[in-house]
């Protein structure tokens, strides 16, 4: 009897066997990619590391206070010359101080600056949490507006 792969091969499964366990191994295979159930969150990541990442999710208990999230991903991968924790926390923090208190919103840096795993599923965003859509979006173009980088 032939036996078949599984799908998530290229992933890193080594998987192999007939073709009906087939069908039930990948709807299980620990290196399917899934994205995280959180809303707001687009990480994705092999299902094996689901658990890992939920634990740590940043979106998996949004404060009642600050219930408008938003995920602003910083563009490190394309312009890795650029300082772009440095550009948003300013001198002892001054510019993230003064994003929170003129919006009304939290904004954390988080994740870690890309690497050349693609797989990275937390790389470096910014997270603005507020207590309403406003303040959020207004949070959301100060920092657009550091992190763009100049055309
Ligand atoms: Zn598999
Ligand atoms: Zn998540």
């Amino acid at each position: 009897m032939a036996l078949e792969v599984c799908k998530w091969r290229l992933e890193g499964c080594d998987w192999s066997g007939s073709h009906s366990a087939l069908l039930e191994h990948e709807d299980e295979c620990p290196y399917q990619i899934v994205r995280c159930p959180n809303a707001g969150c687009e990480s994705t990541m092999h299902k094996r590391e689901l658990e890992a990442h939920r634990a740590r999710c940043e979106l998996a208990a949004v404060p009642a206070e600050l219930p408008f999230t938003r995920k602003i991903m910083i563009p490190s991968r394309e312009h890795p010359e650029m300082n772009f924790i440095g550009m948003l926390l300013g001198p002892r923090g001054v510019v993230l101080k003064m994003i929170e208190n003129d919006s009304g919103t939290k904004v954390a840096i988080r994740g870690k600056p890309a690497t050349r795993d693609v797989n990275d599923s937390d790389e470096l965003h910014v997270l603005i949490r507020g207590p309403s859509e406003e303040a959020v979006e207004k949070a959301a173009g100060m920092v657009l507006s550091i992190i763009t980088p100049p055309s």
